[in-house]
């Protein structure tokens, strides 16, 4: 099926002339954030806003904030007709494409920065800058659109975790839902950076859901998380990653730290890896 052309607003006055016509005619608004390169996971938290709300727009901006200096930021996959060409089809009816000066004008000073708690392990060791950077674009996002909804992928669940947090302390008036990952045949969660991985990586690349499917039987059998997360680091190096961020199991809904014994129900496994060039994240609930 192919829709027509999907409209596309570059300024935060375009989206907010758009948005404020359906509201006039009470229609309810879902907003899905991405950064491009889009895949069947996006397209699948654009068929979930459509089961929420009647208007859907998504927001495509690769936002220079959340990459450090060494980072992907200019290497990142960027394709703005194909991806709108998805979007169309998937029947979303606004693709919000700013530049970085409608989004960080001359003199930008305000950060958003959800300071403790969420945002401090896992990704927040990894990557100091990267909550902060995502933090403040998904405020400045929401507050641009204000959609009733706004809709983020489990994939990145902590990243989640953190927008939930930061919508319910700046009482931002939005439900944040989250998507279930999308994966390809063997397990692999889908991703704009898979597109980085070469034929021989993408091979060994299935050595992480199988560890993850690996670690989510063990703890269910009743394994010792630290066990548990020594043989998945065990595993992922044996395949042919080069290092390893973090292998950490963590409460699915604080990210507390475990205490020794069986795990608890709502625990969750936590990968950062890198194989070659390419740094892949994943998790799965026990
Ligand atoms: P990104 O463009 O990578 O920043 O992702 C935009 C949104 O899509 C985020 O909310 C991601 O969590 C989500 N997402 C990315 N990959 C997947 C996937 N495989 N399945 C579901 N959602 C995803």
């Amino acid at each position: 099926m192919t829709n027509g052309p999907l409209p596309v607003a570059r300024t935060v006055a375009e989206l907010r002339a758009v948005v404020a016509g359906w509201r006039a005619a009470g229609e309810r608004v879902a907003m899905i954030p991405t950064m491009g390169a889009l895949h069947a996971g996006h397209l699948s938290l654009i068929a979930l806003g459509r089961q929420k709300a009647d208007r859907t727009v998504a927001s495509i901006f690769v936002n220079p904030a959340q990459f450090a200096p060494h980072e992907d930021f200019d290497a990142y996959p960027r394709g703005e007709a194909e991806d709108a060409a998805k979007l169309a089809d998937a029947g979303c009816d606004l693709l919000f494409a700013p530049g970085a000066r409608e989004m960080y004008p001359d003199g930008f000073a305000t950060t958003v920065n959800v300071a403790t708690g969420v945002s401090e392990p896992l990704e927040g060791v990894s990557r100091p800058h990267f909550f902060g950077g995502v933090a403040t674009v998904v405020a400045k996002l929401l507050i641009q659109c204000g959609p009733d909804v706004a809709i983020f992928g489990e994939k990145d669940y902590q990243q989640l975790l953190v927008i939930r947090r930061m919508a319910r302390d700046l009482d931002l008036p939005v439900e944040v839902v989250g998507g279930p990952t999308t994966r390809e045949a063997d397990g692999l969660a889908l991703s704009s950076r898979n597109a980085y991985l070469t034929a021989e990586e993408r091979k060994a690349a299935t050595a992480l859901p199988a560890a993850m499917r690996y670690a989510v039987a063990a703890l269910r059998d009743g394994g010792e998380a630290a066990d548990v997360e020594g043989a998945v680091r065990a595993s992922l190096i044996g395949a042919g990653f080069r290092q390893i961020d973090y292998v950490e199991i963590r409460d699915g809904a604080t990210l507390a730290r475990l205490g020794p014994g069986p795990v608890s129900p709502g625990a969750r496994v936590f990968v950062a890896a890198w194989l070659g060039k390419t740094r892949l994240i994943d998790n799965w609930a026990v």
